[in-house]
């Protein structure tokens, strides 16, 4: 096995790990969250066909990781329940991506605590989800802040 092979190996056992640790549900994930080698600019991202891969700069401490790692199950979630964030509506797809983001970030934040999330982090998902709640319509914050937004309630990681 190469070097950079056993590199692979032993982050993806650490992120097998860390959601098994945190008991992270990942059931709506296609196959496993996967570490992916290479991609220094990114710290995550889920795919249109629900694969969830985890890069290497995400991979700072167990905690952010499985912040990363709730955040993005969140949106295998989403896509599992309400398909994927496309259409002819461009207005409509911006607000569905910054509520699923607003979710998506909520979610490692209403984890904070269970996940051992330092105080710098939790503040920076707070304004992660400030962020993209500034960019909702009046109509849809309101749907979102009372947890109506496809009936979905903002930062439960199993919805
Ligand atoms: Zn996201």
């Amino acid at each position: 096995m190469s070097e950079k092979d056993a590199a692979i190996k032993e982050a993806q056992q650490a992120l097998d790990k860390v959601v098994k640790y945190y008991g992270i549900d990942a059931s709506n994930v296609n196959v496993q969250v996967t570490f992916e080698w290479g991609n220094a600019t990114r710290d995550a991202h889920t795919y249109s066909d629900r694969r969830v891969v985890i890069n290497s700069p995400a991979l700072i401490d167990a905690p952010s990781v499985a912040a990363s790692v709730v955040h993005e199950v969140t949106h295998a979630n989403q896509m599992k329940l309400h398909g994927v964030n496309e259409g002819t509506d461009v207005s409509l797809v911006v607000q569905n991506h910054h509520t699923r983001e607003a979710m998506g970030y909520q979610a490692a934040l209403s984890n904070a605590d269970q996940l051992g999330l330092s105080d710098k982090k939790k503040q920076w998902y707070a304004e992660q989800v400030e962020g993209e709640k500034a960019q909702l319509s009046k109509d849809n914050l309101k749907l979102l802040e009372s947890g109506q937004y496809w009936g979905m309630k903002a930062g439960q990681a199993g919805q």
